[in-house]
């Protein structure tokens, strides 16, 4: 958390608000946050830098301004929060870095677990190099159904949450957007990738596509921490059919179950999602 469409709806309210915005000097509260270049070089290098555009890779935000890229990972609890000109100040407990724009209004940074990291880089190559040198296509905006057919097979001996999971192959994918495509698609969580028929793979990027979509649309979902950029809540944990509701009916009528696959906790339903052994492609899903 945040995943894909968190960020997403991120980039969408922050670009009408802050696109040819001028940093003024920033106040880093905590400074560790600052992944590269030093704490010191970064509030230099980003006072005066005008906002140009505003990307995204997977979970990565990316600010392309007028030298540098400005590049934010929430990681677990981080926040992004635009402060107006007019805005009251606010008490924020978890404030981590004050981005502050010339016009009087700003960008915060709070992150009450500090995973969170911010990095200033030089160009698109040193974005590569630097910060997403492990960090694949982005399932959403860049992967072709191809791609992923192909990524599928490679990766074959894996299970799919954890190759879904696995962000060197295709990027954005977290926890509860893998288990909801899943649960979908009837494929379980341990199901070795190599085993899908072709036309479940191509059911499986589409109903990754449609949920991604429905997230975004719904301003994203909120456990805990997550808020968008005006400090709001997402809608889309109300339309989840298995993550975080263990022991609730799934729409078959069968009691969903938690487990743990990928080090992560898993939701699925022991009746809709059954797992198949190797080399029995043809076997019909009981349902
Ligand atoms: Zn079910």
């Amino acid at each position: 958390m945040p995943e894909l469409p968190e960020v997403e709806v991120i980039r969408l309210e922050l670009n009408p608000l802050i696109r040819g915005k001028t940093f003024a000097y920033p106040l880093l509260h905590i400074p560790t946050t600052i992944q590269h270049p030093s704490s010191d070089l970064f509030a230099l290098n980003l006072e005066g830098q005008t906002i140009q555009a505003l990307g995204r890779r997977g979970k990565y935000l990316l600010f392309y301004l007028n030298r540098d890229i400005l590049v934010v990972h929430l990681r677990m609890t981080g926040n992004l929060i635009f402060i107006g000109q007019d805005d009251l100040p606010r008490v924020e407990r978890f404030l981590r870095i004050e981005l502050p724009f010339i016009d009087g209004s700003a960008l915060h940074y709070s992150d009450m677990r500090r995973f969170g990291r911010l990095w200033l880089v030089k160009d698109s190559k040193e974005l590569e190099t630097l910060v997403l040198k492990n960090v694949g296509p982005d399932i959403y905006t860049e992967l072709k159904a191809e791609q992923f057919k192909t990524l599928l097979k490679q990766k074959g001996k894996k299970n799919l949450k954890a190759l879904l999971l696995d962000q060197s192959c295709f990027s954005g994918m977290g926890n509860i957007y893998t288990d909801e495509c899943l649960h979908l698609c009837h494929l379980h969580p341990e199901q070795q990738a190599s085993i899908l028929t072709e036309h479940e793979t191509e059911k499986l990027y589409q109903t990754i596509q449609e949920v991604l979509k429905m997230g975004i649309e719904c301003g994203g979902t909120s456990f805990r921490d997550y808020r968008n950029a005006s400090g709001a809540l997402g809608d889309f944990q109300n339309k989840l059919s298995v993550y975080g509701r263990k022991g609730e009916r799934c729409s078959c009528g069968a009691l969903i179950e938690k487990t743990v696959v990928a080090g992560r906790g898993t939701y699925y339903c022991p009746c809709c999602q059954i797992k198949r052994c190797n080399g029995n492609n043809n076997e019909s899903l009981k349902r």
